[in-house]
């Protein structure tokens, strides 16, 4: 379905055959508005679904949510029987540098499968705006793109993916891929990450609490979100959220929190999970002080129970993370989706992003409406756009999601997709 075309060649033939001379010109034409009737409506705010809403759509906004029947639009769509979720929204994705067609087909992919925006959470700033940029031009179909600029110590640049991510620049000289110390100019280094396109600073590693304090600061007052890994060695978790970061990814990365300082970052996945349990003094404190100060957590479930190695790491890890999540949740943390990886055909047909939600109601005991949550106004909020995105009320984004049955009851029918809209536009079925 093309909804511009058939609007704009229905308002050409409503035109005056002929206008009087210095008539201002004729407004462009109007797109149609479309009426979603008779939907059963989750909005994305944890709120209780709303059964028999009326949605209209008009400019590529929510123009109304009324009671069914009682709306009336140029197109109608009979969603007697579905269920509407705001676009699901992947925070954690890396777009990396793989042939160009590759991208553009996984994002293709993740649209059809009901991913309307994605958080880049580091990359190549240049190939990661030309995929925003050509999703904006239409050229692609594809989420809308948002990204952050990195920032590391300079031992974190002997990492082979750094390079891969910036490539003609010497290891930690990119302006999205950045060596810092606590000498560096922090109002310089920040306002090159931002004119990477970056809407987000990440701190990744080999950073010390006075770097991610100077660093978190710089970036707020220039309007950049600010992501950390939950421990950047030797900074903790603790010295994260007093430097104010916003949200904190990786789940398993907490467990630093009882231990000794480190800096050597290239063991964060291997914490002594046997050491500080899920349910220890040190994490409690870290968890409430986490919703205290308003720092979301980004779990990422799925990448460490299926893709991680299972090895006598893994094997005390996973119930730790899935532990440490619950509680998080129960204590009112802020809970972030997002897959640290988006869409592979090796792994399913749909977004990971279904996955992720399953595994945190499954295993992280969310409920379902938390769980949508967790990837539609979570989501925006950590990116920064839930003035427009991630919720379904009158002046948001119409990105949504039709579903054939309901996934407050089973989150595992998130899958059963059958419409897809971005900005008003269907994308799904086209
Ligand atoms: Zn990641």
């Amino acid at each position: 379905m093309n909804v511009r075309l058939a609007a704009a060649g229905c308002a050409l033939a409503l035109l005056p055959v002929a206008l009087p001379a210095q008539q201002p010109a004729p407004a462009p034409p109007r797109e149609i508005s479309i009426l979603i009737r008779g939907v059963t409506l989750i909005d994305g705010t944890g709120a209780p679904e709303r059964p028999n809403v009326d949605v209209l759509i008009d400019s590529g906004r929510v123009a109304a949510v009324a009671p069914g029947g009682s709306l009336t639009a140029d197109s109608v769509i009979d969603a007697r029987g579905l269920f509407a979720i705001p676009g699901l929204i992947d925070a954690h994705v890396h777009l990396g540098t793989d042939p160009w067609a590759e991208r553009a087909g996984a994002l293709r992919r993740a649209l059809a499968g009901g991913v309307t925006s994605v958080f880049d959470l580091a990359g190549d700033a240049r190939a990661t705006g030309d995929l925003q940029r050509a999703v904006l031009a239409g050229q692609i179909p594809g989420p809308r793109i948002y990204y952050v600029a990195l920032f590391g110590g300079s031992s974190f640049f002997s990492d082979p993916r750094t390079a891969d991510a910036s490539r003609g620049y010497a290891p930690g000289t990119a302006p999205w891929m950045l060596a810092v110390t606590d000498t560096t100019d922090f109002a310089h280094a920040v306002a090159l990450a931002k004119g990477t396109g970056a809407t987000g600073l990440k701190l990744y590693a080999a950073l010390d609490s006075t770097e991610v304090t100077r660093a978190s600061a710089e970036a707020h007052r220039q309007g950049l979100r600010v992501i950390a890994h939950a421990t950047t060695f030797p900074a903790k978790p603790s010295d994260l959220i007093a430097a104010g970061a916003d949200m904190l990814a990786h789940t398993p990365y907490l467990v630093w929190q009882g231990s000794p300082r480190s800096a050597d970052w290239r063991h964060r996945a291997s914490g002594d999970f046997l050491h500080v349990p899920a349910d220890s003094p040190a994490i409690e404190r870290l968890l409430a002080s986490m919703r205290d100060r308003g720092v979301a957590l980004n779990p990422t479930l799925w990448i460490f129970a299926n893709e991680l190695p299972h090895d006598s790491v893994s094997r005390v890890r996973t119930p730790w993370m899935y532990a440490v999540t619950r509680r998080a949740n129960q204590l009112g943390v802020r809970i972030v989706a997002g897959t640290d990886d988006m869409y592979d055909p090796k792994v399913d047909s749909l977004p990971v992003l279904h996955r992720e939600l399953e595994l945190l109601v499954d295993s992280a005991g969310l409920t379902p409406l938390q769980a949508i949550t967790s990837a539609t106004a979570n989501a925006a909020w950590a990116i920064g756009i839930a003035d427009s995105v991630g919720t379904l009320a009158p002046g948001k984004a119409a990105d949504l999601v039709l579903l054939g049955a309901d996934p407050a009851v089973n989150i595992a029918n998130t899958r059963d997709v059958r419409l897809v809209m971005q900005g008003g536009r269907v994308v799904r079925p086209r």
